[in-house]
């Protein structure tokens, strides 16, 4: 399989790791669109959110427990975040391996409609 994510969980492809274990990895993104970006993505090639199904629902749960855990350690719990998840061409994804994107460290706006 052809994806780029899972050729950095294999390590063939380096990352700037900030969390792994058996299920999940999470790394800086090699583009950040804010001070702190981090993707967190399942070890398990899950291409897209549509792709979740109900065995997976421990897995996304612990998603975002990892994700809770990055924010305290990069500081940005308490000032806030953003996690995003980009679904299909018009939700804006590139990488068709499952990933939250964990975004903070400066002042956000509103959501456009
Ligand atoms: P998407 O648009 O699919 O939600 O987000 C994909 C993200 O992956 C983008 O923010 C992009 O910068 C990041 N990305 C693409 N290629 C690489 C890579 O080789 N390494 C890392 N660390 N991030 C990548």
């Amino acid at each position: 399989m052809d994806c780029l994510f899972c050729k950095l969980i294999e390590g063939t492809i380096p990352s700037k790791k900030v969390f792994e274990n058996d299920r999940i990895l999470a790394f800086h993104d090699i583009a950040p669109a804010a001070p702190v970006h981090i993707l967190i993505i399942p070890k398990k090639h899950i291409a897209t959110m549509n792709d979740v199904t109900e065995e997976d629902d421990a897995l996304i749960a612990e998603l975002f427990t990892v994700a809770r855990q990055i924010a305290k350690e990069q500081g940005i719990a308490e000032s806030g975040y953003r996690l995003v998840n980009n679904c299909n061409s018009e939700g804006g994804q590139v990488v068709y391996h499952l990933h939250i994107h964990l975004l903070g460290g400066h002042q956000m706006k509103a959501l456009a409609d």
